[in-house]
């Protein structure tokens, strides 16, 4: 990386999980890494301390990423400060597992807001101070549920393949301004998303992944690192599976 010219990356719920380990890995390479968290602020100043304590540059920025009233805010705020912003990674993400049976329209609305409605804020805001530059990345962290059938997440995988459809279509929109648009779709990964899933659902899906193990986040932000850099520079409009095999 060019040391006169720090790269800025921001990466939504970055304060806990896989948006935690892109933070760091991004942070390992140099990037300025903007930590964006919901509530959890001293998790956010931790991430911040482990980027800083290994030589790099990070800053917190709270903003409920499914609210464009504090998504604006933040990319002006970033803009303004920075000048710039090369990598967005769009990750804050919720699940709720329903039955359709059972489903309720909280849950629906939930799910469609901030893993599509603020997916779709961010990249926009994004595009709009990467254009002009003729560079730009952007990564959104999908699921493997938007490629395999996993009962009780019939929201969460339509929203993960929602999030496929806008990498695509958006990857070809931005391609003239030098801006690419890649997914990563994780299987199942050791965070508190699956943490709080009871023992026999681990079970169960852990008898189907055939790495025989969760995938850890770390081993998802080193690939979004990758797909970030210059080493990537080919690469619009994919979705990368990590996923341990589960979806075979
Ligand atoms: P997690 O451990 O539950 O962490 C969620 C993160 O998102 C936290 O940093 C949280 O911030 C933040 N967040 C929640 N709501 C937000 C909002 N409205 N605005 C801004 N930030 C918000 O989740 P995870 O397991 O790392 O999942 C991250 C992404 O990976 C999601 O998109 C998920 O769908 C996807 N994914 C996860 C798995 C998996 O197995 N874990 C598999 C496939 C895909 P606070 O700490 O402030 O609450």
């Amino acid at each position: 990386m060019d040391l006169n010219e720090k790269k800025i990356a921001l990466v939504t719920g970055a304060s806990r999980g896989i948006g935690r380990a892109c933070a760091i890995a991004l942070g390992k390479k140099g990037y300025t890494v903007i930590i964006n968290y919901n509530s959890n602020e001293d998790a956010a100043n931790e991430v911040k301390g482990i980027i800083e304590a290994a030589g790099g540059e990070a800053d917190i920025y709270k903003a409920n990423v499914a609210n464009l009233d504090e998504v604006k805010p933040m990319f002006r705020d970033i803009a303004k400060k920075y000048g710039k912003i090369d990598v967005l990674v769009n990750n804050a993400g919720i699940v709720k597992d329903e039955y359709v049976l059972m489903m309720t329209p909280d849950t629906i609305d939930k799910c469609l807001d901030l893993n599509i409605k603020g997916y779709m804020y961010c990249s926009q805001q994004a595009a709009l101070k990467m254009f002009s530059k003729k560079k730009g990345c952007i990564i959104n962290v999908s699921s493997v549920s938007s490629k395999l059938a996993v009962a009780g997440q019939s929201v969460y995988s339509a929203t993960k393949g929602a999030v496929n459809s806008m990498t695509a279509t958006m990857a070809k929109e931005l391609a003239p301004y030098g801006i690419r648009v890649n997914a990563v779709a994780p299987g199942f990964i050791g965070t508190d998303m699956v943490d709080k899933l009871p023992e026999d659902k681990k079970k169960e899906y852990l008898d189907t992944i055939p790495f025989g193990r969760f995938g850890t986040p770390e081993e998802v932000g080193e690939v979004v690192a990758m797909l970030a850099s210059d080493e990537a520079a080919y690469i619009t409009g994919q979705v990368l599976v990590i996923d341990g095999g589960l979806s075979l």
